[in-house]
């Protein structure tokens, strides 16, 4: 196995080269699980942020200009190098963000499958000729990349949503200009040294690092610069709004992933089972810090008392801990205020009657470490309800009728995944349409893939990522009328 050590930068990329921050300062980069330092990074400013996009803009013309199958050719030895290097790249992403080893694979792997994926689309940006409207004319319609993309992306996939973004923009001719989270970063400089030694040139894809104090600095030039074509950003829905307010002066086209509120609804005629085992992973996969993990666990009256007593069992069955242990499935949260606001959601429930099951405090008074947590009789007056937890805690909320849980499903700002579980035909589909979300998993609770268009309706965001759709999100239409023939 490759060192892991041996993909550490301390180092920004620009324009090919690894570079400090002009001011000269840093920032460090800890493990969650311990508390030690892993690195420095560069802690960048409006200048630096200035020069990579000059860089993004000067290697854009050249590289638009090759052929899709030689751009293809180049992703797919960068997808092989990260195939190669997955136990480090795990290892390296476990040690910054926290998530079990098992999670850490399957993330690089998404990424993998996000360049083999795009590098495919990319050679099928096809374009269309239209019947002419006049005689002697001809009609092309053909499709162009954008041009420089800004992306902006959160720490809970610090490796698969570097990839999801970078991926099909390069693929379609684009260069980028990415500011990875501050408590993050490592990964995505990791992603940069293989990108280099497959051959991607010198200013396709650059990284701009910085401390979170500096990222309005940093994303206002991202988001205001007359070269930047386009945003593309996950995170929250309040940084989302930032940015989409920075980019109307110059009309940037946006793809905007922000936060969810997901609804699990486990109906009477659910196969127990299957519905138990779906809940844990969505609720509990990188210790609830996802914007599609499962917040609102609705369950229908007649299999509630059943529901509840297996899924504690299966909650108290799991094992927390430093995910680079074996065996860990639970690992710490990202940062303090991320264990306060969990905590706060569960002390606002109880507090308003609802029961604690299991779980509910830290396991020790420092770390960033919280119980999985169980709380029945939730109710919408509740912060669990309107917020999303983004943690380890499970809120189960009981319901009598479909009508009614659809109701409560829907009555959120939010609308990016949702979840059900039943094995009534005619409920499936009625459930599937009625709810007002991107996403809908019947039966499932795993959802996302490259071939897949992820993203959400009403303030969980515009656009998709992944899939023909979101790969066209990287590319302009251009209509050629030629008369004279
Ligand atoms: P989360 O709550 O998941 O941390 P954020 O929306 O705060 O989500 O952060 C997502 C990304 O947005 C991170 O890379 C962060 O540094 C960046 N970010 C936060 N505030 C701003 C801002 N004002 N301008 C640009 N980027 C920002």
């Amino acid at each position: 196995m490759t060192n892991p050590v041996s993909l550490v930068r301390s180092a920004a990329y620009v324009d090919g080269k690894w570079i400090a921050a002009a001011s000269g300062k840093s920032f460090a980069v800890t493990n969650p699980a311990t508390g030690a330092e892993l690195a420095k990074v560069p802690d960048m400013n409006a200048d630096d942020t200035e020069r990579a996009i000059q860089a993004a803009a000067k290697a854009f013309k050249g590289w638009a200009a090759e052929t899709a199958a030689s751009r293809a050719a180049k992703l797919k030895v960068w997808a092989g190098l990260i195939d190669k290097n997955t136990e480090a790249l795990a290892a390296l992403l476990t040690a910054e963000q926290g998530k079990p080893l098992a999670e850490a694979r399957a993330e690089v792997r998404s990424g993998i499958d996000s360049l083999d994926w795009s590098a495919a689309q990319a050679q099928r940006a096809f374009g269309d000729v239209i019947p002419p409207f006049k005689q002697n004319t001809r009609i092309i319609v053909q499709r162009e990349p954008v041009g420089v993309v800004a992306a902006i992306t959160p720490w809970n996939f610090p490796s698969g949503m570097i990839t999801r973004k970078v991926a099909p923009a390069i693929a379609a001719g684009c260069t980028v200009v990415l500011k990875p989270a501050e408590d993050t970063p490592l990964s995505a400089l990791a992603l940069a040294v293989l990108a280099e030694e497959a051959g991607i040139p010198a200013g396709v894809f650059n990284i701009v690092t910085c401390a979170g104090k500096s990222a309005p600095e940093v994303g206002k030039v991202l988001t205001t610069h007359p070269l930047v074509r386009k945003i593309s950003f996950t995170g929250s829905t309040e940084v989302g709004k930032i940015l989409l307010r920075q980019g109307a002066d110059t009309v940037k086209r946006v793809s905007m992933e922000l936060g969810g509120n997901a609804p699990f609804i486990i109906f009477d005629s659910a196969d127990l089972d299957l519905a138990v085992e779906g809940t844990a992973s969505s609720k509990f996969r990188n210790a609830g810090q996802t914007c599609i993990c499962a917040n609102r666990i609705f369950v229908q009256a007649g299999i509630h008392d059943a529901f509840v007593a297996k899924f504690k069992a299966k909650i108290q069955s799991l094992v927390v801990g430093d995910g680079a242990k074996d065996g860990v499935q639970v690992g710490p949260l990202i940062n303090d205020e991320a264990v306060q606001k969990v905590d706060e959601h569960v002390q606002n429930a109880t507090g308003k009657g609802a029961k604690l099951e299991t779980g509910g405090k830290r396991p020790a008074k420092d770390g960033l470490f919280y119980e999985p947590t169980l709380l029945t009789g939730m109710t919408p007056d509740m912060l669990l309800f309107s917020d999303e937890t983004f943690g380890p805690v499970a809120g189960i909320f009981k319901f009598e009728t479909e009508d009614e849980v659809i109701g409560l499903a829907n009555d959120t700002r939010f609308g990016l995944a949702s979840y059900f579980y039943t094995k009534d035909l005619g409920q499936c589909f009625r459930v599937a349409s009625a709810l007002e979300y991107g996403m809908v998993a019947v039966n499932e609770a795993i959802l996302s893939n490259a071939a897949i268009p992820f993203g959400g309706r009403k303030e969980s965001g515009l656009g998709r990522e992944g899939s023909q759709e979101g790969f066209d999100e990287f590319l302009e239409t251009k209509y050629i009328l030629i008369g004279g023939i």
